[in-house]
């Protein structure tokens, strides 16, 4: 059997970490220098576990694109990038592999060297994230086998809202369920919502932990955190991704008594009620059009299309509330940060946001909110009002620099 590097062989300066963040049906990787944020290679496995599947892997500017051959799983993936990396003579400069893992619980607020405990702790939290934690898993299992020799380290999606107080992570239920069941919120989004802030803190010129921020990650899935002292203090998703904002798919806040209703009176089952709120609703229910916001935008500018206009607004006020009720958590706020597929790219979005949000004094400087897109960073707010930066999210940096800073702290 191959021996597993330790910690202490593994330099930090002169090497790279290979990201992954496993789906159920997808690998996404990453090769990337801890240091500088340098991608030196990335990609894509989709449709696995479908005679469809196929990889795609990007290098610099160039693409390349492999089906995959029986039994079209995630190990399949992994064997083609590995006769990749090896072709391009990059696996010698691999030092680690930082897996993205969504819920980490209660028990994990830093990244962990991947052991048999944590491996059966992160199985165990599968039960309240069943469709990310045992994918996550997956790839676990997937790259010890691909790269036997290699220190694994887990990235936890919850680990950065663990600095929440009682307060915010407790829902209105009895007790017991927290204590016995761990039925409370946990947020997620962490690794993105610690980049920007990171990033928000540099503009500022200041520590991190003296800065004050509320970061709108708006994607696929939507979240908004209040970030104090440079520590999360409330964020808007809970026990699972589904709370808070409306989102792509997911409806995000609702009357619980909706769903009895769905079930009591509109024969709904309870795998319907699940594929209702998690993968109907948002801005696909809204508008009976699409959960892609650009697919949206246009219908609404071009067509006057009413829905994609009602989806639209709805989303923007719903995150514009979730904005505002954080002024709950803060006594100071140094700005507000877009950040996620749709905080980066749409200026419509952001206006339509923070036109609702005058009484915190924001305002966007419309010419700096439209030049803002596609990967661009600035602060878009107006000369005397409070800052708003869109900031380009980067959780991949993140988990090859928190990999990285672990390896390195376990050898000293
Ligand atoms: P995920 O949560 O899956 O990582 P992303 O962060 O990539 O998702 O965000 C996807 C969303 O970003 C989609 O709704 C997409 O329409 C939106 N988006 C991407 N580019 C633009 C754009 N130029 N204008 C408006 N929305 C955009």
């Amino acid at each position: 059997m191959t021996q597993q590097k330790s910690p202490s062989q593994v330099s930090v300066n002169t090497t790279a970490i290979l990201v992954i963040n496993c789906g159920s049906s997808s690998v996404k990787f990453s090769l990337i220098r801890p240091l500088t944020g340098e991608t030196l290679l990335s990609g894509l496995a989709e449709c696995l576990l479908s005679s469809t599947a196929r990889i795609t892997i990007k290098q610099g500017e160039e693409k390349q694109s492999y089906k995959l051959t029986a039994p079209f799983n995630h190990q399949a993936a992994l064997t083609v990038l590995v006769e990749h990396l090896r072709q391009l003579n990059l696996v010698q400069y691999i030092s680690a592999i930082g897996h993205r893992v969504v819920h980490g619980g209660e028990h994990y607020s830093e990244p962990r060297l991947i052991t048999e405990v944590v491996e059966q702790a992160i199985a165990q939290l599968a039960k309240l994230a069943p469709l990310h934690n045992p994918a996550n898993l997956i790839g676990i299992k997937s790259c010890q086998q691909a790269f036997a020799d290699l220190p694994q380290v887990a990235v936890f999606d919850t680990a950065f809202h663990q600095s929440m107080p009682e307060k915010a992570y407790l829902y209105g239920l009895p007790y017991s369920l927290y204590k016995e069941h761990g039925i409370r919120r946990y947020g997620f989004h962490g690794t993105s919502h610690y980049f920007v802030a990171k990033q928000a803190a540099k503009y500022l010129n200041k520590p991190l932990e003296q800065c004050n921020l509320i970061s709108a990650h708006l994607g696929n899935g939507c979240s908004v955190t209040v970030i104090k002292n440079g520590k999360s203090v409330d964020t808007s998703m809970g026990m699972t991704p589904g709370e808070g904002v409306m989102m792509g798919t997911r409806c995000g806040d609702i009357d619980a008594g909706i769903l009895f209703h769905l079930v009591d009176n509109l024969g709904y089952a309870i795998n319907d009620v699940d594929k209702l709120v998690n993968k109907e609703s948002g801005l696909l229910g809204v508008s009976g059009l699409s959960n892609d916001c650009r697919t949206l935008e246009k219908a609404m500018l071009e067509d006057n299309h009413v829905q994609a206009t009602l989806a639209l607004t709805v989303f923007c006020y719903r995150i514009a509330k979730s904005i505002a009720s954080y002024s709950a958590s803060l006594t100071q706020l140094d700005g507000l940060i877009f950040t996620g597929g749709i905080g980066e790219n749409s200026s419509w979005v952001r206006t339509e946001i923070v036109k609702q949000l005058g009484l915190l004094n924001f305002s966007l400087d419309e010419d700096k909110n439209q030049a803002t897109r596609f990967g661009a960073s600035a602060n878009i707010a107006t000369k005397n009002a409070r800052a708003i930066w869109v900031i380009a999210t980067n959780e991949e940096w993140v988990i090859a620099e928190q990999s990285a800073l672990l390896l390195k702290n376990l050898a000293k």
